[in-house]
């Protein structure tokens, strides 16, 4: 199986909240709830994209389904990681977590804050990043440092962050 250089996934149903995660590590995420698994194999197919599933009958029905076993995030992810790899290990303002949009840093040279974003949050140099397909607002902050310690505990410490923004 050839993996694209960055590989994407598809998450069934179960895999709502490993689909997020996978999105903060910058994947391309497909998840939705109420497919059936012809759509998922399907999808996976044509996409190019690794099937994520608990479901052991569906990972039978096809080569790029990677079976998971584990039932909370963090077991996921270590699972995933035997499976793929060379995984991104921290927070990447590439994807929106909710819809899987493309992030584009917020336009500093408007007054107004986008909305969601703290007056203070826009007052502040670090960066903003706003979705282009549903408008959520991300930053560095309490949540994603909760994030970034998940990710350290199970990838080990992050490489020093990279000052550049997304490309
Ligand atoms: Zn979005």
């Amino acid at each position: 199986m050839a993996l694209p250089t960055e590989p994407r996934f598809t998450c069934d149903e179960m895999l709502g909240r490993l689909a997020r995660y996978l999105r903060f590590l910058g994947y391309d995420v497909e998840y939705e709830q109420g497919l059936r698994d012809d759509e998922l194999v399907r999808r996976s197919r044509e996409g190019d994209r690794l099937l994520l599933t608990r479901d052991r009958i569906l990972a039978q029905r096809t080569r790029r389904a990677v079976l998971l076993r584990s039932l909370e995030v963090e077991g996921q992810l270590k699972e995933l990681q035997r499976e793929v790899p060379g995984l991104n290990r921290g927070v990447r303002f590439v994807r929106c977590s909710l819809c899987n949009g493309l992030l584009h840093e917020a336009d500093r040279s408007t007054p107004k804050p986008p909305k969601g974003v703290p007056e203070d949050r826009w007052a502040s140099p670090d960066p903003v990043f706003v979705c282009r397909s549903c408008g959520q607002t991300y930053w560095e902050g309490d949540h994603t440092r909760e994030i970034r310690r998940t990710f350290a505990r199970v990838f080990g410490p992050e490489d020093p962050p990279a000052q550049d923004g997304p490309p």
